[in-house]
């Protein structure tokens, strides 16, 4: 099979030197492999996404010297496709519409326990309040969540090669962790059609991709991709999930720190050839 990656940014703000290092580490190893690099705007989250990023992603993208495929995948034409997904799991009834806001969430989690992780990485972890509503009783108001517990009675054992080098080596999805640390995960946020989740594993099928290169935040949230796809019959991609880009106090780089944009950058007279010796490629 081809080697095919992507860069899958989000346009609710400019891209900084994290995104250049991603979208550029990609191409590379793309290229080094005669395969393909695609570009995919993540922008499911229309409260947020802005055609004005969405430009300059294509704009910076394309002045640090990359290349790729037309036409660009762009989630918000994609919500039929998600609820095809949706439907699928909903139809082996491993989904249910949970009514609870961040407050009820935390009321019903009670006081945090010594060794009961709070947080993972879907958020706050559910405790459970709705679990039990049938899908009959899903409105507009509602989350649908993934009831970890029966999905994970319907897969056997499963795993993903991972070849960044903090986590590289093959991963076994351990139901003990996916159940205590990630718990029933939201497939389809209000008023946006899916999830992030969702999206990204139906996504990654759909383009072929068959290496996910992106950065170690998301190295947690790997194992629910991986259950989605095996729920879902996707293939499972090899990930490797690089070194994040850190400010010089060694905090790690948001959106909103215009001061690393690109886009500063090339005002100021930068190089492409400067911005890859600043991330070390
Ligand atoms: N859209 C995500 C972001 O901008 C990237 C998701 C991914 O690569 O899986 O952080």
């Amino acid at each position: 099979m081809t080697f095919t990656t992507r860069f899958a940014p989000s346009p609710t703000g400019p891209l900084h030197l994290g995104h250049a290092y991603s979208a550029l580490l990609a191409h590379d190893l793309a290229t080094a492999q005669g395969g393909q690099f695609l570009l995919r705007i993540e922008d499911i989250d229309q409260s947020r996404a802005r055609p004005q990023w969405e430009d300059q992603i294509y704009d910076d993208l394309s002045w640090l010297g990359l290349t790729w495929p037309h036409p660009v995948m762009r989630q918000s034409d994609r919500l039929d496709r998600y609820r095809q997904a949706l439907h699928t799991l909903i139809d082996m009834g491993l989904v249910y519409p949970c009514r609870c806001n961040r407050a009820d969430i935390e009321a019903a989690a009670g006081a945090p326990q010594e060794g009961v992780p709070q947080f993972g990485p879907d958020g706050r972890i559910y405790p459970g309040t709705c679990r039990l509503r049938p899908m009959s009783e899903a409105g507009s108001q509602d989350v649908l969540r993934l009831n970890m517990k029966k999905a994970l009675e319907r897969i056997d054992s499963i795993s993903f090669q991972e070849t960044g080098a903090t986590h590289s080596g093959t991963h076994a999805l351990d139901p003990k962790t996916l159940l205590r640390e990630v718990g029933d995960i939201i497939l389809v946020r209000r008023n946006m059609g899916s999830s992030y989740h969702l999206s990204v594993v139906v996504d990654d099928a759909d383009q072929h991709i068959t290496h996910v290169i992106r950065g170690e935040d998301l190295f947690d949230a790997t194992q629910i991709h991986v259950l989605l796809q095996a729920l879902l019959g996707l293939p499972t991609p090899v990930y490797q999930h690089h070194k994040l880009i850190r400010d010089p106090a060694g905090k790690r780089l948001a959106k909103r720190d215009d001061a690393r944009a690109i886009a500063k950058y090339r005002a100021e007279g930068t190089s492409p050839k400067d911005i890859r010796a600043m991330v070390g490629l």
